[in-house]
C-alpha cells in the first residue's frame, strides 16, 4: 500500500474528469487522497462528449464500464457530410466490425453523467476525500510532502500532489512554468436541445459532422435519444482567451452562411449558445517536478477535434495509479514513471488533433482531395486509420504505455 493509514494523503487539485478519475483509480490501489475542487459544488455545464474504445478499456480496468453504460448513446455510424453540398462524403459503420476490431464500442454521453457516474464512484471510496469551493494558489514541496495552500488561507498537508486543474492550470505554473496556452484562433459554441426541438429528418443514431470552409458543425444524441449536442466550430481572431462563456450568435451565423440548409436550419433551433476559445499548447515530455505531476489538461491540452482530452485524462489517471502502485511509495519515481510512459501518446494526440483541425476547415483544393480520398475509404481502411488510438498496443504512442512496466518505457 503506497500510502498507509494516518498517511498524509495524495492532494488532487481539480476536481474535473481527471482530477475523479484519479482520485479513483489511486483509491483503487490503496491509496488515501484529499480532492479539492475550486467550484462551490461538484457541477458541470451540460455538454456532450465522445467516448472512443480506448476509454472504455479504461473504464474496465476503473470498473466503470456498466455505470457508464445506462447513460451512454452506442450510435450507429459515424457521418461525414460536405457543410456546403451537404452530400455525404463517408461514414464509418460503428456495429459489429468496429467493436470486433477494437473490442469496445465507441459511445456519446452527456458530461454532467459521466462525471456523476466518476463522482458517485468516488463517494462511495472511504479512502477519498472531496473538499469543493477551495482554490489552490500556491504549493510548498519538500523532502518527505507537498502543503497545498488555498485563496481562502486553508493548507492541505500531502505525500504528493496531482494538478489535475485544467488548461489554465496554476499547478504547472508551479512545475513547468511556461506561461498562457495558445489560443487557436477556434473558436466552439456547444448546445443542447431536447429532441422534440430538432427536426425529424435530422434526427440520426449516430455522430454526424458537416465539414465546411474555416467551419464544422457536429450533432449526435444523447441519454437515449433525449437530447442532441450540437457544437459549431470556426475561425475567428476576436477572441483572445476565455472559457465557457454566453456567445455572440450575430458572427456564429455569419461564419456559417455559406452552409447548407440542414447546418443552417439547426444552427436556428438554438437560442443561447456557450462558447468556448479553443487553447492547447504543444507537447512536452517533463510536466513533474519531485513530489508534483499533472494530469489530464493541464499537462497537455489539446484541441477537441479528436475528441480525446477527457479520455486521454482517464486514460493518464489509470496509467499513473500504476505506477504509484510499482512504485511502492516512490511518488518521486512514480510521477517519472508515468510521464515517460504517457508522453509520447498525449503528444502524438495534441499534434494530430490540430491536424484535424486543419483537416475539416479545409478550403479548396484541399477540400476536394479531402473528400475525394475519404469517400473512397472502405470501413476497414478507416478502422487501419484508427488503429494507433483506439487499438489495444501499436507501440510507443499507442496503447502500450497505459500499462508498460518500468524499464520498458520510451525515453
Ligand atoms: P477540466 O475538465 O478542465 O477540470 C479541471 C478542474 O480543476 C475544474 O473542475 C476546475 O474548476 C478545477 N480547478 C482549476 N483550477 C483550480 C485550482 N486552482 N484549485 C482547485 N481547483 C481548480 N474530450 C473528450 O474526451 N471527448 C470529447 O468529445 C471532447 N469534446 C470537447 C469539446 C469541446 C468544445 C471542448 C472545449 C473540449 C472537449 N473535450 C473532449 C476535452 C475535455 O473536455 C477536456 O480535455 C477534459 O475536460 C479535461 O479534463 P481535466 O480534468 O484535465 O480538466
Amino acid at each position: 500500500m503506497p500510502n498507509q493509514p494516518g498517511q498524509s494523503p495524495v492532494l488532487i487539485v481539480g476536481g474535473g474528469i481527471g482530477g475523479r478519475a484519479a482520485a479513483l483509480a489511486l483509491s483503487q490501489k490503496g491509496v488515501r487522497v484529499q480532492l479539492i475542487e475550486q467550484a462551490g459544488e461538484f457541477k458541470e455545464v451540460g455538454a456532450g462528449i465522445q467516448l472512443g474504445p480506448n476509454v472504455f478499456r479504461m473504464l474496465e480496468v476503473l470498473g466503470l464500464t456498466e455505470a457508464v453504460s445506462r447513460f451512454a448513446v452506442f450510435p450507429e455510424n459515424l457521418i461525414m457530410l460536405d457543410a456546403i453540398s451537404g452530400t455525404e462524403v463517408t461514414r464509418v459503420p460503428l456495429g459489429e466490425g468496429f467493436r470486433k476490431t477494437f473490442t469496445y464500442p465507441y459511445a456519446l454521453i452527456y458530461r454532467p453523467d459521466l462525471l456523476n457516474v466518476l463522482l458517485e464512484a468516488c463517494r462511495k471510496s472511504d479512502l477519498i476525500d472531496l473538499d469543493p469551493a477551495q482554490k489552490v494558489v500556491a504549493v510548498d514541496e519538500r523532502n518527505d510532502g507537498v502543503t497545498a495552500r488555498t485563496q481562502g488561507g486553508r493548507s492541505y498537508g500531502g505525500v504528493a500532489l496531482i494538478g489535475a486543474d485544467g488548461v489554465w492550470s496554476t499547478i504547472r505554473q508551479i512545475v513547468v512554468g511556461d506561461g498562457k496556452p495558445a489560443v487557436a484562433g477556434h473558436i466552439t459554441y456547444r448546445a443542447v436541445l431536447p429532441t422534440t426541438d430538432v427536426p425529424e429528418h435530422l434526427r440520426r443514431w449516430s455522430m454526424t459532422f458537416w465539414a465546411g470552409e474555416k467551419v464544422h458543425f457536429v450533432i449526435y444524441p444523447l441519454r437515449g435519444g433525449e437530447l442532441y449536442n450540437l457544437v459549431a466550430v470556426f475561425h475567428s481572431n476576436r477572441y483572445e482567451e476565455g472559457w465557457d462563456s454566453f456567445g455572440d450568435p450575430v458572427e456564429l451565423h455569419e461564419r456559417f452562411a455559406k452552409t447548407c440548409e440542414p447546418v443552417r436550419t439547426l444552427l436556428a433551433k438554438i437560442e443561447s449558445w456557450r462558447m468556448w476559445v479553443l487553447c492547447d499548447r504543444p507537447p512536452i515530455k517533463d510536466w513533474s517536478r519531485g513530489r508534483i505531476t499533472l494530469l489530464g489538461d493541464a499537462a497537455h491540452p489539446m484541441l477537441q477535434y479528436l475528441g480525446q482530452g477527457a479520455g486521454m485524462a482517464i486514460e493518464d489517471a489509470v496509467c499513473l495509479a500504476n505506477k504509484v502502485e510499482e512504485s511502492a511509495g516512490d511518488f518521486v519515481a512514480a510521477f517519472q514513471a508515468y510521464q515517460r510512459a504517457r508522453y509520447l501518446r498525449t503528444g502524438r494526440v495534441q499534434i494530430m488533433a490540430r491536424v484535424y483541425g486543419e483537416f475539416y476547415h479545409a478550403s479548396g483544393v484541399a477540400r476536394e482531395l479531402r473528400n475525394l480520398m475519404l469517400s473512397a475509404r472502405t470501413p476497414e481502411q478507416a478502422f487501419d486509420s484508427m488503429q494507433w488510438l483506439y487499438g489495444e498496443d501499436t507501440g510507443p504512442t499507442g496503447y502500450g504505455p497505459v500499462f508498460q512496466r518500468e524499464g520498458a518505457a520510451a525515453s
